[in-house]
């Protein structure tokens, strides 16, 4: 059961942004390994088409990533699922921090499914969109913040669960910093052309057990803000 489901309101549409298509992803998402079904079922019902371009309407239910201007990405659906599963397998996270807002839908996501997300993002522009985004879906569990997302959420650690929805060739310690002993991290990490994403948990004594979940492709952590 969502925590906190979107307004039926969320979901108007027509032709390809559809509860059809919508319903051919999620066949789709559990063909290719997601197991999850309330990941499943809050992808099934959160509108993609929200937060793309209208002219990429049409492809808003394909299993892809897709541009959102100033060069970055909305993740692909499957990697969004995978994620988030992985995320929520040892427990219920009470308080999950995003780097990376960028559309905004990995955040609208979680926030169906957890209590608390806390997300930041370095371009002010994306991050207006995506804010925009929250208010529209009347979800009122997702705090945003303009930063550099390798210095974490200081004031609002420790957090049970942190994804990283852009790469760097580690993860930043700050970040690392804030996950609380027992939390969960999920991350991809590496060069543009060789990413894993990687699974952290803490095993409540200041180590982590590290595991490598899958091959992915995803923009550049970047510092500073935009
Ligand atoms: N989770 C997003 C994916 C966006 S792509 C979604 O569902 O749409 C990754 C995002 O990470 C981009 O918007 C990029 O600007 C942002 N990013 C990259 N480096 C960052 C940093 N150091 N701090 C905060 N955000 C960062």
């Amino acid at each position: 059961m969502n925590v906190h489901p979107l307004p039926p309101s969320a979901l108007k549409g027509e032709g390809m942004t559809s509860q059809r298509a919508r319903d051919r992803l999620a066949v789709k998402l559990k063909d290719e390994g997601i197991r999850d079904q309330r990941v499943i079922d809050v992808i099934r019902n959160t509108p993609r088409h929200h937060f793309i371009d209208q002219a990429l309407h049409s492809r808003a239910y394909e299993n892809t990533a897709l541009p959102i201007g100033h060069g970055q990405t909305i993740s692909q659906p499957w990697v969004v699922a995978r994620m988030t599963e992985a995320l929520l397998e040892f427990g219920m996270p009470q308080k999950v921090l995003e780097i990376g807002t960028g559309s905004g839908y990995q955040a609208v996501v979680l926030a169906q499914l957890v209590p608390q997300v806390y997300t930041v993002e370095r371009i002010e522009e994306l991050l207006r969109q995506a804010r925009r985004r929250f208010r529209q879906l009347g979800l009122s569990n997702i705090r945003s913040r303009h930063d550099d997302g390798k210095l974490g959420w200081a004031d609002e650690a420790p957090f049970d669960a942190i994804i990283l929805t852009a790469a760097g060739d580690a993860i930043p310690h700050a970040v690392l910093d804030q996950l609380s002993p027992t939390g969960v991290l999920v991350a991809p990490v590496g060069s543009p052309s060789n990413q894993t994403l990687i699974r952290m948990r803490g095993d409540g004594q200041g180590d982590f057990v590290q595991e490598e979940l899958a091959a992915v492709s995803f923009v550049p952590l970047l510092g500073g803000i935009g």
